[in-house]
């Protein structure tokens, strides 16, 4: 440790992404502390990907074991199904609670310093912490801010966090409305839909964009609707704002058009979700005491070392990672900028390669996608002249998915007709997003189908759904 400073690294917000880089920065032998307001694990742990990956295994199975049909045609056949809510979600807490407990102790145990209190910038290689016991100042060779986010509520909503919520309390499942609106089509949103509808919910989805999931490729979108929405009776409601949700008894949702500004449907339901995004939890950070400040969205803007920049000009030791900063509000991406920046303070530079960053939705069946749409693809051919080409390969054609019984689904890969490089893998289908890791390498190394092609995949395997896909590119040629 520097002589001149309480710590070599005071990391404020103790999510995924100071998580990440704080056991980074321990393996690097600084001396860190770590600065959190609230809960340990952040959004990830405590409302985010775990307590909604625990309430989708236990409401798949439930789908699952209900889908008779399905069984039969494995040859089981089972008696009704029951399950039991509330030990639904003590599944969900309890998990989020080990998860916490588990990695506090990991921090404790490295000789990560806990504070807890509200973290703020009081100037140059300078933090203050708000605790119960009042403001103590530290100082601290290198700082980041890994203060993630928090829900975005649109202007005319009100959240009662009983009858209109946001996912915040939807992870408690605290009851099972008969009929839940769900205003976002994203992938929390869907992943909502997914678990309402297999404990016996009705759900309305109302999409403000034209399409339905139009983060997603649109192939990828089409079908899914086809398999997550139409067989399990979503109503849809597309290209329409909720501009007023009134909470009670029923809820109340007031629907309108963005280009007419006319009411096009009232509609009355059960409960509803707020799904609509997530905005920067950076109010308050203290930026101005260095000359920084956050964009116009409240994102922390930063260079590609994670560092802090003020008109352009990176701040000395002032980084910024995970959901606060935007760039790809992701818990593996937020952990990935963690490190990036140790590396950064450290003298050796590191940047993230976003492009092979893979997202997922957690449905069932799973979604998840690596680099560009294909819309996206043909843009960025246009501008720097190369055509795109595509391939798609069902999941009903293959082995593994098929002796499953489940083989709904679509591997699609996205390339540059000149040179191959995969620009692009969407896929739809049983255990997507374990099955895209390969396809972020593809990206990573920049790998061309003509090479992939010939990489040998296990026989059965659903991995062998992007061997057909590259296969099938190289054969179009
Ligand atoms: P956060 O996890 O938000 O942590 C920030 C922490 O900083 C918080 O604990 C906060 O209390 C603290 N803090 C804020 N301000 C201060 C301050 N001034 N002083 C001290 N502490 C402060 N991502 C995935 O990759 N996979 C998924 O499956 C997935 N599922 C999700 C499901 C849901 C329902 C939601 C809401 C999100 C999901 N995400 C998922 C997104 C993921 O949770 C976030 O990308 C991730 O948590 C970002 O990590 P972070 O460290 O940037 O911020």
């Amino acid at each position: 440790v520097s002589q001149e400073f309480d710590y070599d690294l005071v990391i404020i917000g103790a999510g995924v992404g100071g998580h990440g880089a704080a056991l980074h920065a321990v393996s690097c032998g600084l001396k860190t502390a770590i600065i959190e307001a609230a809960q340990m694990g952040g959004t990830c742990v405590n409302r985010g990907c775990i307590p909604s990956k625990a309430l989708l295994a236990a409401s798949g199975r439930v789908r699952e074991l209900r889908n008779a049909h399905h069984l039969k045609s494995l040859g089981i056949q089972v008696g009704s199904v029951e399950f039991d809510r509330p030990a639904i979600a003590s599944h969900a807490t309890n998990l989020v609670s080990k998860i916490r407990g588990d990695l506090t102790n990991s921090l404790k145990r490295l000789g990560v310093d806990i504070i807890q209190g509200w973290g703020k910038v009081a100037g140059p290689q300078k933090v203050t912490v708000a605790t119960d016991s009042g403001e103590k100042t530290i100082t601290a060779k290198d700082i980041i801010l890994s203060t993630g986010s928090i829900p975005f509520v649109p202007p005319g909503i009100e959240i009662d966090g009983k009858t209109v919520f946001t996912s915040d309390d939807a992870v408690k499942l605290d009851w099972l409305p008969d009929w839940v609106a769900i205003i976002g089509s994203g992938y929390i949103g869907l992943e909502f839909a997914d678990v309402y509808t297999a404990l016996g919910s009705e759900i309305t989805m109302i999409e403000a964009l034209d399409q339905l999931m139009p983060t997603f490729d649109p192939d990828i979108a089409k079908l899914a609707t086809r398999i997550l929405i139409t067989p399990r009776d979503i109503e849809t409601h597309v290209g329409v704002f909720a501009t007023k949700v009134i909470p009670g008894s029923p809820v109340v949702i007031e629907l309108t058009n963005p280009k007419t500004k006319e009411v096009v449907d009232v509609l009355e339901v059960d409960a509803c979700l707020v799904a609509t995004g997530r905005i920067p939890a950076t109010k308050n950070l203290g930026l101005d005491a260095v000359g920084a400040q956050t964009d116009r969205r409240g994102f922390i803007p930063v260079n590609e070392t994670m560092a802090v920049l003020s008109g352009g000009e990176p701040v000395p030791h002032l980084w910024a990672i995970g959901d606060a900063t935007g760039q790809m509000m992701l818990a593996h991406a937020a952990s990935a900028q963690g490190i990036a920046a140790v590396e950064n303070m450290c003298g050796r530079h590191r940047t993230v390669d976003y492009r092979s960053i893979p997202a997922a939705a957690f449905t069932h069946p799973e979604i998840s996608y690596v680099g560009l749409t294909e819309p996206a693809a043909k843009e960025l051919g246009e501008k720097e002249g190369f055509e795109v080409a595509s391939v798609r390969s069902y999941f009903k054609g293959n082995s593994k998915a098929i002796a499953e019984g489940e083989a709904d689904g679509l591997a699609k890969v996205i390339y540059r007709q000149d040179t191959g490089e995969v620009l692009g893998v969407h896929i739809l289908g049983l255990h997507a997003s374990d099955l895209i890791h390969e396809a972020s390498n593809a990206i990573a190394q920049r790998q061309s189908v003509n090479t992939l092609a010939y990489l040998v995949h296990a026989h059965p395997t659903l991995s062998e759904v992007l061997d057909e896909a590259y296969k099938r590119a190289v054969l179009s040629h």
